[in-house]
């Protein structure tokens, strides 16, 4: 019998890999999408798939529609992929991110206990819950300090997925994912605002420095076509509980500019320090990366390093793409792009 499985977030990066990855396994897939957005579909065309989902818009702040959209489908699995992702926007609209990020979640859970109790749920949590650091590798018993309206806003919705599961014997899980990045990234974040800055600068499209904030944050950086074969598995189980999907390497933002800076034909070494660094191509001499303190946040994260051993072990979970790897990729997907004037 053919599964159903309902994607909310389905415009985003996962969202779309996610689908790709349902679609190949035979599913029946329910793609969840806020009507006003305005660059809707592009990632779905991009991956060739949008003739393949059925689209129904949603709004996490609209529990009407949630509990009927629920209540129609009675869907196999449920993945819960939206949100206000951006970090640094949720110091700008803490109280639209707390409620998106934590009562949309909610809202979910309770159509799911009142219309499809069978549904397994996946809940996209963060390591941004981790924040400030309280071990230095983290895994699913570390214990948080959330360093952003996001980040507070995502551990409620930890916490409430996990009180369901206690409280209502729901398949709900958590997967606390570690950043993870793909050619469908969006350009707010920083990895992707490098590859198509440096796509654009290879290209003769830009001759603009490109400006960063801290330089030193380390993230555990994985690729997000791994990631959404993980949450399927974890929605496969017998029992839903919580799992840490991450590379179990860390790396400075510093460190990804001179990865992808390989792919573009850049070799940078870097002068000054703080908000005085730049990072200069040693061919040419040119000043291509420079510090801008306004990209600094309130708080920041400054490390990240996550111990994926429970996935691997309970659901066999691997990534496969490594950090060059992902970076190539990246950097090799923006130049194309770039050709094409599709950046
Ligand atoms: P993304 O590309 O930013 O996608 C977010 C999606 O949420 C978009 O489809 C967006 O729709 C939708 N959305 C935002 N607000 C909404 C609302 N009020 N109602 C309905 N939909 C809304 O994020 P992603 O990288 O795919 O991440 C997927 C999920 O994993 C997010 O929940 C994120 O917080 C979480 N996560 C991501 C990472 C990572 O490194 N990527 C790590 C840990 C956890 P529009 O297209 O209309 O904006
Ligand atoms: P996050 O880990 O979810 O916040 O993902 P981001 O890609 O937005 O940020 C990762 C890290 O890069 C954070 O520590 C930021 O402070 C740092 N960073 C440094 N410069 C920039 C920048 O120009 N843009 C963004 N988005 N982050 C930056």
């Amino acid at each position: 019998m053919t599964k159903t499985a309902m994607i909310t977030g389905i415009t985003g990066q996962d969202g779309g890999y996610l689908a790709k990855f349902l679609l190949s396994k035979g599913y029946h897939v329910v793609g969840l999408y806020r009507r006003g957005a305005t660059d809707t579909f592009s990632k779905l065309k991009e991956h060739g798939i949008l003739d393949k989902i059925e689209m129904k818009d949603f709004d996490l702040l609209e529990f009407s529609n949630i509990c009927r959209l629920i209540k129609k489908y009675q869907p196999d699995e449920f993945y819960n992929l939206a949100a206000q992702s951006f970090v640094a926007a949720s110091w700008s609209e803490p109280i639209y991110t707390a409620q998106a990020d934590g009562m949309g979640v909610l809202y979910i859970l309770e159509a799911i206990r009142e219309f499809s109790p069978h549904t397994h749920f996946y809940q996209a949590s963060t390591s941004e819950m981790f924040g400030k650091i309280q071990e230095p590798v983290q895994s699913e018993t570390t214990p948080f300090y959330p360093r952003s309206p996001y980040g507070c806003a995502k551990l409620m919705a930890h916490w409430l997925v996990t009180n369901y599961r206690e409280s209502f014997g729901l398949h709900v899980s958590s997967g606390i994912l570690f950043n993870h990045e793909s050619p469908m990234r969006g350009k707010e974040f920083v990895t992707r605002k490098i590859t198509a800055h440096f796509a654009e600068m290879v290209t003769g499209l830009t001759d603009k420095v490109l400006e960063l904030g801290n330089l030193n944050a380390k993230r555990d950086w994985g690729f997000a076509g791994d990631y959404v074969e993980g949450m399927w598995q974890m929605l496969q189980q017998e029992k839903s509980d919580t799992y840490v999907l991450a590379t179990n390497e860390t790396h400075s933002i510093r460190e990804f500019v001179e990865e992808a800076g390989k792919t573009a034909g850049f070799e940078i070494e870097w002068q000054g320090e703080g908000i005085h660094e730049i990072g200069i191509d040693k061919k040419t001499e040119k000043t291509i990366v420079k510090v801008n303190p306004e990209f600094y946040r309130p708080a920041e994260v400054e490390v990240l390093l996550g111990n994926p051993a429970k996935a691997e072990k309970v659901l066999g979970w691997r990534r496969k793409v490594d950090f060059a790897g992902l970076a190539r990729m990246m950097v090799e997907a923006d130049i194309e792009r770039a050709h094409k004037g599709t950046l």
